[in-house]
């Protein structure tokens, strides 16, 4: 079922030369024409193709690759960045944790996501103990530093959740511990192919994930939804090239799973990082914020991990925060909308004005993976003058 891309760089080959080889401006226009012709077959509606990475919309937006795109296709960021589908819940459970006195460490983008009333930057503001880090390695080392409780409050897909999975399987010391609000990205792409408005025709898979899963792991996908996938990855030719073969597959009306990032991702993934990943989580159904209940979307720690794990280890009590939720401008927020591919950032009425990077009220301008962040990073929005 794997194709191979006639741009595939020789396997190991990092160079600068290698590198730039993917940004090729001669490709990327012939790659463009392609799409338009392509495109242009459709007579009626526009074509609707989901990503699921905000690291696709990051290199889509960086390299200017939309306005390649002719007007006949639409390419829509789905639920793809972690920290804008962290539930409220998830957030407030970090929160009232760290307004219990327990330090918390968690990665930079997490600090500003709102909860029920408050994030982390405001617990921090108030007081409490919340610490930035780059890996789970950096809070297992602020763990071995202290004596009392460290709660590393992690997010993250699959490749994220096996750095963490790692790191409890190489033996962390005692007082660490994890608050998991990872979530696995297979289960929400049933949940938009399902959506009853949903326009969305193909989906173009995230290379790095795949490196890990394989690009197997979306057949039965294809089998029961009939819409065909497409593994990129992220160079700009990467994501031009794989958006040809999957407007070629939707116009063809042949359904199945192609790999245009082989270089990286093979069909059974790497099975020691999927070993690693499931020893230490299981999936279980969750809340993807403002999106829906994802059955098996969400990656807990196993009862084996219970001493490790922050929601067995500590009584969280999220209720006062959940009382002084604010009413207001949080209602208005299109979030969900927008990573169902259902509403666009223009569609919101808060984008751009009470919503911007610097004053964020939904958590798709917090992140620098959130579709209304580059959106507003990229599209002709004056750039955010305050420091990341
Ligand atoms: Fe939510 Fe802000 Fe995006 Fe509107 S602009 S959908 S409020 S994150």
């Amino acid at each position: 079922m794997a194709e191979r891309l006639p741009i595939a760089a020789p396997p190991g080959d990092a160079s600068d030369a290698a590198r730039l080889r993917f940004r090729d401006p001669q490709r990327a226009r012939a790659l463009a024409g392609r799409l338009r012709e392509l495109a242009d077959r459709r007579s009626h509606d526009p074509v609707s193709l989901m990503h699921v990475c905000g690291s696709h919309e990051q290199a889509i937006a960086r390299f200017g690759l939309r306005g390649l795109f002719p007007p006949s296709l639409r390419v829509i960021m789905g639920p793809g960045c972690p920290v804008c589908v962290t539930d409220v819940p998830e957030v407030d459970e970090a929160v009232a944790l760290a307004r219990q006195g327990i330090p918390i460490a968690t990665y930079g983008d997490m600090l500003r996501v709102p909860g029920s009333a408050q994030s982390l930057a405001d617990a921090r503001a108030e007081g409490a103990t919340v610490h930035v880090v780059y890996g789970v390695d950096a809070a297992v080392a602020l763990a071995r530093e202290t004596q009392g409780d460290l709660v590393f409050f992690a997010s993250g897909f699959e490749t994220t959740a096996v750095a963490t999975a790692a790191a409890l399987l190489a033996g962390p010391p005692a007082n660490f511990s994890v608050l998991s609000a990872h979530k696995y990205i297979p289960p929400v792409m049933e949940i938009v192919a399902e959506m009853p408005d949903t326009r969305i025709e193909g989906f173009l898979a995230a290379g790095h994930a795949a490196t890990i899963t394989g690009w197997g792991v979306f057949e039965r996908f294809v089998l029961r939804h009939r819409l065909p996938v497409v593994v990129a990855g992220f160079e700009p030719l990467d994501i031009l090239a794989g958006l040809v073969q999957l407007l070629e597959l939707v116009l063809e009306g042949r359904p199945r799973v192609v790999n245009a990032f082989p270089r990286c991702v093979t069909r059974e993934g790497n099975a020691r990082a999927q070993e690693t990943l499931w020893r230490v989580f299981r999936p279980m159904g969750g809340q993807w914020r403002g999106i829906a209940h994802v059955p098996s979307g969400n990656l807990r720690l196993r009862e084996e991990w219970a001493g490790f794990d922050a929601r067995r280890r500590f009584e969280i009590d999220a209720s006062e925060l959940r009382d002084r939720a604010p009413a207001g401008l949080a209602a208005a927020c299109r979030c969900g909308d927008i990573m169902a591919g259902l509403a666009s950032p223009a569609d919101c009425r808060l984008f751009g004005r009470e919503c911007l990077p610097a004053s964020p009220v939904g958590a798709c301008m917090v992140s620098s993976e959130g579709t209304c962040r580059i959106q507003h990073e990229y599209q002709g929005h004056p750039r955010w003058e305050a420091a990341p």
